[in-house]
Parts: C-alpha cells; sequence; structure tokens
C-alpha cells in the first residue's frame, strides 16, 4: 500500500513538474509572459522537491529507523538554501547579476557531483553502464562547479586577469586524459566488488580532484570577451550532469529538468557564439582561453566633449533617434531618467527606438530587462539584427554606457580580441553622442576608435547625472507638443 502511495504520488508530481517546467520555459520567450513563466517553473520545482518526500514511503524497514534524522536534514538543508537564495535574489544588484548566475549554476553542478559520490562511495551504482553514467555526471557537475566559481571570481572582481602559462592546453589534455583513465579503471574495478571495496575510496577522490582541477584549469586562461559563452556553456553543463544523475537515480522530474536546463543552455550558447561570430567548437576546443594579442594602431581623430544640456537639445530636434544601451546605464541605474527622456522627445515628434546586442551589459537579456523595469514599452526594443541597417537613416545614434558592442574594430581589425563579432552600427548615423564618464574601456578592453569619430560628440559623465540635465535642457526650451 505504502509503496502505492509512492509510485503513484511520483509519478503524478513528476508529470506536473514536468509539464510545469516546459510551460513555464515557453513562457519565457517573451519579455511579456517571462515573470509569469519564471513563476510557473518555480511552482514545478517546489511540486518536483516536495514529491521527492514521498521517497520515505518506499524505503525498506531495515532503513525506516533512519527516516525522521534524514527528514530533518533534507528540512534543515531546505531551509538554508532556499532561505539564502531568497534573501541573496532579493538583494542583489542588477549588475552583479551575472556573477549570482555563476555562482547558482556552480551550485548545481556541484549538487549533482555530491549525488555522484554518495553513489560511488556507497557502491550504489549496480552494472557497467549505471557507473559509467554516474562517472558521466560527476565529471560534468564537478567541472561545472569548479569552472563556475572562477567564472564567478572574474566576473565579481577577485580574479581581475586571465591566468595563462605556456603548454597549458597540453597540460589540460594530459589532465583529461589522467581523468578518463582514473574512470576507466573505477569502471573495471566496479564489476569487482572485492577490488572495489580495497582500492575505490582513493579512486573516486583522485577522480573527482582531477574534474575540479579541469574546471579550474579550463576557465582560469579566458579572456573577458570570452566570458559570456563559458557561463552559458557551464549552464549547459549543469543541466546535463543533473539528467545523468536523474537516470541514475531513476528519478524522471531530475532528469526532466536537467535535460530542460541542458538543452536551454546549449540553445543559449549557440545563440551567444553566433553574436560573438565563434563557432561552439572554435569556442570549445580551439581558442579556449586565448584571445588574439592585440597591438592597437594608432587611432584617427580626436575625443570631441560637449555639454548634457547641447546634446539634448540636438536630439529634441532631431527627426529620429536611435539609443544604444550598454553596461554603463546599468551601473548608473539612469534607465528611469532614459525613459523620462524618450518620452519628452517622443511628445516632440522625434522617433525613437532602442537598439540591442545580445551580449550588451554583463549577462543575456540585462538590458531588455533594465528597459521593462523602467516601463519601455516592448515595441520601441529592437534586436541587432532587426535594426542595424536603420542606423545609416537616423539623425542620432545615442550611445548610453556602451562600448564594446558599438567598436568598429569587430569589423576592420583582424589582430582584434572582438574581431568578427556582430556589433550595432551605431557610427553609420549621421550623428553620435557617448555618454560615459571618461576615457574607461570596456569589458574586452579595447580603445573604440568610434569615440574618435568626426561625426561623434562625448558626453562625459555618469549616465543617470547626464540624462537629468539633459531632460532639464529639453524642459527650458518650453516646446508645445506635438500631437
Ligand atoms: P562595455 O563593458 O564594453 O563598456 C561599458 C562602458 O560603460 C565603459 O566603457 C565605461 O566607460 C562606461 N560606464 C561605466 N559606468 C558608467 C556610468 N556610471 N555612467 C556612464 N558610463 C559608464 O559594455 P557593453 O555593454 O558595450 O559591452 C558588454 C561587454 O561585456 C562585451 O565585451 C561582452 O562580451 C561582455 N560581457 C557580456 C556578458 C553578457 O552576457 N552580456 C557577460 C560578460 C561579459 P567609463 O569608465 O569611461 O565610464
Amino acid at each position: 500500500m505504502l509503496i502505492l502511495i509512492e509510485q503513484l504520488g511520483i509519478g503524478a508530481a513528476d508529470l506536473a513538474a514536468a509539464f510545469l517546467f516546459l510551460y513555464g520555459l515557453h513562457r519565457m520567450s517573451s519579455p511579456v509572459t517571462a515573470p509569469s513563466g519564471i513563476f510557473v517553473a518555480g511552482i514545478g520545482m517546489a511540486v518536483a522537491v516536495l514529491a521527492s518526500f514521498l521517497y520515505a514511503f518506499g524505503v525498506d524497514t531495515a532503513a525506516r529507523s533512519n527516516l525522521p534524522m534524514n527528514i530533518g536534514l533534507a528540512v534543515v538543508a531546505l531551509v538554508l538554501g532556499g532561505g539564502a537564495a531568497w534573501w541573496s535574489g532579493r538583494k542583489v544588484a542588477m549588475t552583479a547579476m551575472p556573477q549570482m548566475v555563476a555562482i547558482y549554476n556552480g551550485m548545481g553542478g556541484g549538487a549533482a557531483g555530491a549525488i555522484a559520490a554518495v553513489e560511488l562511495f556507497g557502491n550504489k551504482a549496480q552494472g557497467e553502464t549505471e557507473v559509467i553514467v554516474t562517472l558521466l555526471g560527476a565529471l560534468i557537475g564537478a567541472v561545472s562547479l569548479s569552472g563556475s566559481l572562477i567564472a564567478w571570481a572574474k566576473l565579481d572582481g577577485v580574479i581581475n586577469k586571465p591566468v595563462r602559462v605556456k603548454g597549458q592546453q597540453a597540460f589540460n589534455a594530459l589532465v583529461i586524459l589522467v581523468t578518463v583513465a582514473v574512470g576507466a579503471y573505477i569502471v573495471v574495478a566496479s564489476a569487482d566488488k572485492a577490488a572495489l571495496v580495497l582500492a575505490m575510496p582513493t579512486t573516486i577522490y583522485l577522480f573527482f580532484g582531477c574534474a575540479l582541477a579541469l574546471g579550474i584549469l579550463m576557465t582560469l586562461p579566458i579572456g573577458g570577451a570570452d566570458m559570456p559563452v563559458v557561463i552559458s556553456i557551464f549552464n549547459a553543463f549543469t543541466g546535463l550532469a543533473v539528467g545523468l544523475e536523474g537516470y541514475v537515480l531513476q528519478n524522471p522530474a531530475l532528469m526532466i529538468a536537467g535535460m530542460v536546463v541542458g538543452a536551454a543552455g546549449m540553445l543559449l550558447t549557440l545563440l551567444m557564439a553566433k553574436a560573438m561570430n565563434r563557432s561552439v567548437s572554435n569556442v570549445v576546443f580551439t581558442n579556449f582561453g586565448e584571445v588574439a594579442k592585440h597591438k592597437q594602431g594608432k587611432i584617427k581623430g580626436s575625443l570631441k566633449p560637449i555639454q548634457p544640456g547641447d546634446a539634448g537639445i540636438a536630439m529634441r530636434y532631431a527627426a529620429s533617434v536611435i539609443i544604444v544601451p550598454g553596461y554603463g546605464l546599468a551601473v548608473s541605474q539612469g534607465q528611469g531618467k532614459l525613459f523620462e527622456f524618450v518620452k519628452l522627445l517622443q511628445a516632440g515628434g522625434v522617433s525613437v527606438k532602442f537598439a540591442i546586442h545580445p551580449v550588451a551589459g554583463r549577462m543575456p537579456g540585462q538590458m531588455d530587462v533594465l528597459l521593462a523595469e523602467a516601463g519601455v514599452p516592448y515595441d520601441l526594443i529592437v534586436q541587432l539584427e532587426d535594426i542595424n541597417d536603420q542606423f545609416a537613416s537616423t539623425d542620432v545614434a545615442l550611445v548610453i554606457g556602451a562600448n564594446d558592442v558599438v567598436n568598429p574594430a569587430a569589423r576592420t581589425d583582424k589582430s582584434s580580441a572582438i574581431y568578427g563579432m556582430p556589433i550595432l552600427n551605431a557610427d553609420y548615423a549621421k550623428k553620435v553622442f557617448v555618454i560615459k564618464r571618461g576615457e574607461g574601456k570596456g569589458y574586452a578592453g579595447i580603445v573604440n576608435a568610434l569615440f574618435y569619430a568626426d561625426n561623434c560628440d562625448m558626453v562625459y559623465g555618469d549616465a543617470q547625472t547626464v540624462l537629468v540635465k539633459m531632460i532639464e535642457a529639453v524642459r527650458g526650451l518650453n516646446l508645445p507638443a506635438v500631437a
């Protein structure tokens, strides 16, 4: 009877959770429905977590005495983990979101690795296939854990330079070979239970040690420009590891959640690689960790400062303006003031659009979220491939805290780290205004020739402060609104 309750309950809950995950994911495909999509997927996760307590009905009599203790520990873990996630999720600044994603991603990989460790140390994996799948999940989960922690440290500025040594790729290949050899030994030894008991613990420690080292070694040399793709790859890894461990535990909810995360992560990786003009195999195998050594030639032209008020008034008299938001807008939290300024321009009959680069900011979709937060209508927000042809016929491109995503070196300079990355064609507009605080470089650390171009003026200052001055200047004109 108890077994029946367990099986029926878990089956129904897994089905419901799977439906909620997929439906939630479907709703995340548009910014309008995304918040409810996240909520629906969250309910799915809660259902899956609660359903895992039903496994208590199926434990054999020998293990039953440990049940209260184990359930207690699970509840404590849930309260601590859930509480920490709730608190940090509410507190985190929008600009620190990528670090948070990296950490959470690493936790997922670590959880998959921990399941594998319990299976391996407890000799629970039965048969060759199950041992191989457990080891694969352990490898991918551990790589994702240590790699994501390094990604966090890089994004948070704890590690602020790519660490590269001579022969690194060859050393990484050696570590991969050792890991595979140790894994193969575990598979062979697992068939012989006597050898298993004697030799396994040290071997399993060695296997996990190599896998963790691999994640660190792979991520340390990676430069800024590759970081978005790397985080996305680790996301796909975590999903795959969780799915594999779900197979080992024969837990459908874990399998489905893992595969959904793995597939979504892989699709995101493909999209990001396309946005940076890199093939995934190039990122993973060829250039992993390499950013072309770059000597920038002397840039022609000069930086031409202009007052915020003058730039604001020039835009009020323009017919069309395309705004390119970047990381600096998120830093200054100027999105509210930006929309206020946009409404003033629109009231004067100016056509305004926002151009979004897929890797603007520090995480995919960051600019969309920022503008949605300010209440900017979705029909004003246009993605790179749909707006790039419109710059040439636009009066003003207003670049706010963006740098790499409008750097023409990506088109022209073959030795540049960002060569080949599609950029927003802001430089093709008749006039360009760039709001930034000074001569700070972007994430890729390259000087931007656009800022020196004849048609470009620099509006120096924090983005929010500059936008306030632009608003004051346009309001000061006291022009009537255009019907
Ligand atoms: P960039 O990092 O290229 O440039 C941001 C610019 O904003 C800087 O040059 C800085 O100049 C300026 N800035 C900073 N703070 C302020 C402020 N308060 N007010 C005004 N300006 C400010 O940003 P982009 O968005 O153009 O490009 C994103 C980069 O980040 C790409 O290289 C991308 O590959 C990388 N990346 C993207 C991720 C993603 O998933 N989106 C993840 C990780 C990295 P100054 O100091 O002079 O003010």
